[in-house]
Order: structure tokens, then sequence, then C-alpha cells
């Protein structure tokens, strides 16, 4: 799939455009209703976006502090106790990043040696395989399994040698919309701390989790918190994707390596957004639990329209995707299928194959997020129905 660019370092080969832009770009050429690539229709609460305005009114137009100003560590700090009981530092364990993305970056940069094993589960967000590839290090994926999504902790086991460096997790996850349980998680743990690895945990879907279900963070869990680095961001809790405010917290020294990195990437970024951001994550209850409510319903009416139109549905606990397989309308192979989407009804999907190592595995799965409005949903799923009449 992937053209070989001449000047482009050996260690990034493997990685070309990104589907997510590759799906948006076609969405926009095929006039398509957008299920590709997450990002909300609408956006976040007035309020925050007025906070931001009255930020740059205020003069916050410059370089912020290296490690991002006080009141957001502080803001991030208290979100982390008053939904998880976790004791974070603003001053020495919090770092503010430009978005998750970074964060991802600059942690793998800073914390893995050239040649070091990184495991993570697949299929896995597609900046976890180019940010690992950046920093040198190698990939061991452990598979999550349809239906339910789980993992054979044989299989993690198997994969963890003396040349591992890290664990990178992503819960609530990214495609899949599994949520981690409290056994997984502990295995998970477990193994960490017998093995004495790192965990990277990405949990920007924090608040996108449904059904009664509950996010643990890893880092809650006994003898975690000392070798766990939390990452987050504003994109998904408070729909401003396009702001980039992303953190890490995790212990001082751990963190104050990833800072080193991250200060020669972006130093610093979107100075008013952080002020912002800082007064968004004191909203109240009612605003994150209104935020899995709403994001419930969509998955509701996307998915029982999948189901309609004749896919298997593997329906997600949390985030903003539903994955399908596709072999029950006929069809065998995403990638393909995702191309000639715009053509046959005009939606757009990810081909959940790019997420995988194991490309058999992921050949026969698609994503559509459904984090858009109702009516956009309801429109998409009379265009899919008509998949099942073409056959
Ligand atoms: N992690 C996961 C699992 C994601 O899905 C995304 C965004 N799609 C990110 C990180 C990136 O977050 P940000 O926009 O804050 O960089």
């Amino acid at each position: 799939m992937t053209e070989k660019n001449p000047y482009l370092a050996e260690r990034l080969q493997d990685f070309g455009t990104t589907i997510f832009a590759e799906m948006s770009a076609l969405a926009v050429r095929t006039d398509s209703i957008n299920l590709g690539q997450g990002f909300p229709d609408t956006d976040g609460p007035n309020q925050v976006a007025e906070a931001a305005i009255r930020a740059i009114r205020d003069g916050h137009n410059q370089y912020p502090p290296g490690l991002g100003i006080e009141s957001l560590r502080i803001a991030v700090s208290e979100h982390q106790k008053r939904f998880y009981g976790i004791e974070v530092d603003p001053e020495t364990e919090v770092l503010i990043t430009a978005g998750a993305s970074e964060a991802l970056a600059a942690s793998l940069i800073a914390l893995v040696e050239p040649g070091q094993e990184v495991i993570t589960f697949e299929p896995y967000f597609d900046v976890y395989a180019a940010a690992i590839a950046m920093a040198g290090g190698k990939r061991r994926v452990v598979t999550l399994k349809t239906p339910d999504y789980s993992f054979d902790y044989e299989e993690l086991v198997s994969k963890v040698n003396s040349n591992t460096r890290l664990i990178l997790l992503n819960s609530p996850h990214n495609p899949t919309g599994k949520v981690f349980d409290h056994q997984e998680l502990s295995q998970i743990a477990k193994l960490a701390v017998e093995r004495d690895l790192l965990v990277i945990t990405d949990e920007v879907y924090e608040h996108l989790v449904f059904d009664g279900l509950s996010h643990i963070p890893i880092s809650t869990l006994p003898d975690m918190s000392e070798r766990t680095l939390t990452i987050s961001s504003a994109a998904k809790t408070f729909g401003f994707t396009g702001w980039k405010i992303g953190w890490a917290h995790g212990p001082s020294e751990l963190l104050s390596a990833v800072r080193i990195a991250k200060q020669f990437l972006t130093y610093v970024n979107g100075a008013p957004f952080q002020h912002a951001i800082a007064e968004a994550l004191k909203l109240d209850e009612n605003y994150y639990m209104g935020l899995a409510l709403d994001m419930a319903k969509k998955r509701d009416i996307l998915c029982e329209g999948l189901e309609k139109a004749g896919f298997e549905v593997f329906r997600p606990s949390g985030t903003y995707y539903a994955t399908v397989d596709i072999r029950p309308l006929g069809d065998e192979d995403g990638i393909e299928f995702c191309w000639d989407l715009p053509n046959r009804c005009g939606v757009v999907a990810v081909p959940n194959e790019v997420f995988y190592d194991n490309k058999n595995i992921g050949k026969p799965l698609v994503r559509f997020a459904y984090c858009k409005k109702p009516e956009v949903l309801d429109h998409a799923v009379e265009k899919l129905l008509s998949l099942k009449a073409q056959k």
C-alpha cells in the first residue's frame, strides 16, 4: 500500500499518510458522510469556547511555562483526585502536552532505547506504531479477539523478554470500543510488576464509557502508580479535538524524563486553550454524565442501523467507534470496501486492517465513528441500508 519514499528514513518506511487523512479527503472528494475520522460534528461547551476567547483577549498569547500553566496542572490533578482518588502533585507530576499524541511520542522517545521492545494490543491506534518506530523501538502485539475483544494472558506473557521496556495500554480502546475490566487490568499490572516493566496508559476516552461500566486507570492498581505514565487529553472529553491540549502524569522522575523529550518537540502549545481547559476540567458531574449518555445514544443509533444493514456488529462499551465484520454482506476485504463505500452509498468508514500487524485478522473489519449528530447518523444508516439491496 505504502509507496517507498527515497528520502524517508528506514525506520519510517512502513508509514504513509494516515488512514484518517486519506479517508477524510475521500469523504470531501465524494461529498460523503464522514464516519471515518473521530471528531465530533458539534463544538464542545460554549462556556469553554468563551473561556478561550477571554484568554486570548486577556493576553495569554505568549509561550506558557514548559510544564504547562499552573492552573491547568492543578485542574488535571484535581480531576484525577475527583474521579479516581489519584493523588498527583501538580508541581512535579503533571506535564501539559500538544494533545495526547505528543505525550505518546515524547514518552516513547524518552523511555525506549533503540532496539527495546514495546508491547501493545492490536488493533492499535496508528500513532502507537509510528511513535514506537520514531523511538527506534520494536513493536510486539497481543491480539484482542472478536467478539468481545478479550486477550489471551499466556500470549501476553509470551511477548515479554529481557528486551521488553514497557506495555502501551489504551483503555477505553480505539478502534474496538473495549473497556478493559478490573481482571484484565490486574493481569497486565501483575505482569508489569513481576517483570519490572513500565506502563504507558492512553486514557483519552476515559469519560466515554457506557452501560454502567467504569473506567479504571491502571495506575490505581497495587504497585502500579510508581511505574505508570498516564496520558489523556481534552479532545474527546470536551469536544475540541482541534485544540490539541493533552497531558501526562506519573511519578516525578518518570515524568521529568518525558518532559525532557517533550521540550524539544513542541516545547509548549496552545496558551489560551490551556486556560480554557483548566476551566473545562472543573465542569460538574452533569456535564460528564451527559457526555457519556449522549454518546451512548449515538452508539445505539449507529449500531442498530449497522445491524439492520446486515453487518456483524461488535457493540462497543465506550469511545466514539463501532467495529463491524463485513463478511455477512458478502464482502471480504475492508480496505477495498472502504474505498468503494462512497460510490456504493455515500458513507466513509475506516478499514481496521491498518491497525493490525496480523493483517488477515483485521481484513474483514471496518470501523464507523458515531460521534456525530443523531440526524447525521440516521441519514448515514439510511444510506447503509441500501447496501443489502445492491447484492
Ligand atoms: N489516543 C487515542 C486512542 C486516540 O484515539 C486519539 C485521537 N484519535 C489520540 C490518542 C490523540 O489525541 P489528541 O488529539 O489529544 O492528540
